[in-house]
C-alpha cells in the first residue's frame, strides 16, 4: 500500500515530520508531494522546491527512513483538474493524508480515501509561526528537525526572509 502526503513545507517542521514518520511506519511507501513548487523568495513561500527537498530528505535520512519518494508539483490555477495534474506526476497511491480542506475535497471527489493525520502542537509547529519567529529574531530552531536548521543556515534562509520583508516595506 502506498500513501500520499502533500504540503508546501515552508519550512518542513516537526509536525510534518511526526506525521510522515507515522505514515512511513504504516505503509509500504510514502509519496511526498512538495506543493507550490514554483514558489520561492516570497514572504509566505521563501524556500525553493530544491531547498524543501533537501530539508525533507535529510530529516528522513537522519531518522533512518527510506521508503519514500519526493515529487515537487507546481500549482495550476484550475482546481477541478488539479488532482489529475498531481496523478500525472506521482506513482499510484491508495490513500491520501491531509488536513487541508481543499486538498481533502478535491481528492474525495476523485474517489480517493482521504485520512486526516493528527496535528502535533499546531500552535508552534506551524510554518507561519516559524517564519514569524525568524523575522522577529526569536528562537525557531526547536520547531524543526536538526537537518532543517542546517539547510536554512547553509542557504542563509533567515537573511533571505529579512531581505524580503525589507523589500516589501519599500513597495
Ligand atoms: P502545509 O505545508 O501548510 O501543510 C501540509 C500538511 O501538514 C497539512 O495537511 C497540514 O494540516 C499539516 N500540518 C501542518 N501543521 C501540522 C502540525 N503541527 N502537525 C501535524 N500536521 C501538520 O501545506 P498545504 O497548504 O496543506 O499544501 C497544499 C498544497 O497543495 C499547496 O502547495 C497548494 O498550493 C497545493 N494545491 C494546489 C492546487 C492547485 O494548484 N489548483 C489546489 C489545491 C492544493
Amino acid at each position: 500500500m502506498r500513501a500520499l502526503y502533500i504540503g508546501r513545507f515552508q519550512p518542513y517542521h516537526n509536525g510534518h515530520h511526526a506525521v510522515i514518520k507515522e505514515i512511513a511506519s504504516q505503509f509500504d511507501e510514502v509519496v511526498i508531494v512538495i506543493g507550490s513548487a514554483q514558489k520561492s523568495h516570497e514572504l509566505d513561500d521563501p524556500f525553493t522546491a530544491g531547498e524543501r527537498y533537501l530539508m525533507i530528505s535529510k530529516s528522513l535520512r537522519d531518522d533512518g527512513i527510506s521508503n519514500y519518494y519526493i515529487v515537487p508539483v507546481i500549482d495550476i490555477n484550475r482546481n477541478a483538474v488539479w488532482v489529475s495534474h498531481v496523478e500525472s506526476l506521482i506513482p499510484p497511491v491508495n490513500v491520501v493524508f491531509t488536513n487541508n480542506a481543499l486538498v481533502e475535497r478535491l481528492f474525495r471527489e476523485r474517489g480517493y480515501e482521504v485520512r486526516k493525520p493528527p496535528l502535533f502542537n499546531r500552535h508552534e509547529y506551524s510554518g507561519t509561526e516559524i517564519r514569524r519567529r525568524m523575522l522577529a529574531g526569536e528562537a525557531w530552531e526547536d520547531l524543526v528537525p536538526g537537518a532543517v536548521v542546517e539547510v536554512i543556515k547553509e542557504i542563509d534562509g533567515v537573511g533571505r526572509l529579512r531581505d524580503l520583508a525589507r523589500t516589501d516595506t519599500f513597495k
